[in-house]
């Protein structure tokens, strides 16, 4: 573990991007930029078109979720610094899960702000490796880097204030993560979930797999574990999970609780659960 971070720390801006570059599958209609935007008290939206990002405001420095892929990270820098926040406050970051389109810009934007990278202990090899050991994808590769805190299901991430819980919803990556934190905003409190992925990819073997023997045991759980997380403000690592677009139409309307969708949310996961039992039971058949 500690031998790619102590390479990585060596490595110079350039030398990362060129890395990256050499590397990836970059789908460059999903790195569009967007004007950045508050989702509730100091959680701000810094994301792409298309790859959610959030940067999560407190006296102690900034948290980062999402650096997305590296061609991200002058997007989402952009996206800081139009909100009046500076980039190098940005103190760490953390991911949904370890796939390019969410964690291949970790490197450059923890070598940009210094920041301490935390990830779920069961993804920590992936990010480590720079994307080798995927049970799925072959092709996916971004520039090794170093974790410094590892999580468990259930820690804890705080600063400033502000607290997040790593919630371990395994399947689509096995250390897929979903945070929660509490957000109070006038005299209002607000449960926020940020789902890490429910998705059953394209291609995932949920049955005999080698590489992810308990991939169809770790879906049940993610489905378990996100069915009981109080929602208010349902969030995820694609806008697309929560109809990021028309709700954005509305809060820039001016309506200020266009992100409060507590049954959108039972809603996502329901559809999603469905999705994986049809994969699961053709699958069984096969
Ligand atoms: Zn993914």
């Amino acid at each position: 573990m500690g031998d790619t971070g102590a390479m990585c720390s060596r490595l110079s801006v350039a030398s990362i991007i060129f890395i990256g570059l050499l590397f990836g599958s970059y789908t460059r209609e999903w790195n569009q930029p967007i004007t950045p935007y508050r989702v509730v008290s100091n959680l701000y939206y810094v994301g792409t078109n298309y790859l959610a990002s959030f940067l999560i405001v407190t006296p102690q420095g900034s948290i980062l979720i999402n650096p997305d892929y590296q061609e991200s990270v002058p997007l989402i820098r952009r996206s800081v610094e139009k909100l009046g926040f500076r980039f190098s406050d940005i103190k760490i970051i953390l991911i949904s899960h370890a796939h390019d389109d969410h964690a291949a810009g970790c490197a450059l934007a923890q070598k940009l702000t210094g920041a301490k990278l935390m990830v779920m202990d069961a993804d920590v090899p992936e990010i480590e490796s720079g994307g080798a050991n995927d049970f799925q994808y072959s092709n996916m590769r971004w520039p090794p880097v170093h974790v410094d805190r590892v999580l468990h299901d259930g820690d804890r991430v705080e600063l400033g204030g502000v607290a997040l819980t790593a919630h371990l919803t395994p399947g689509h990556t096995k250390g897929c993560t979903t945070w929660t934190c509490e957000m109070k905003e006038g005299n209002r409190s607000y449960h926020v979930v940020i789902v890490g992925s429910p998705n059953v990819n394209t291609g995932y073997k949920l049955v005999g797999n080698k590489l992810y023997p308990q991939i169809a045991a770790d879906y049940e759980k993610t489905f378990r574990v996100l069915k009981s997380l109080p929602c208010d403000i349902f969030l995820g690592a694609h806008g697309s999970y929560y109809n990021m677009d028309e709700k954005l139409k509305r809060l820039r309307r001016g309506d200020s609780q266009a992100f409060v969708d507590p049954s959108g949310y039972q809603a996502f996961i329901q559809d999603r659960e469905q999705a994986f039992r049809a994969e699961l039971a053709k699958q069984e058949k096969q």
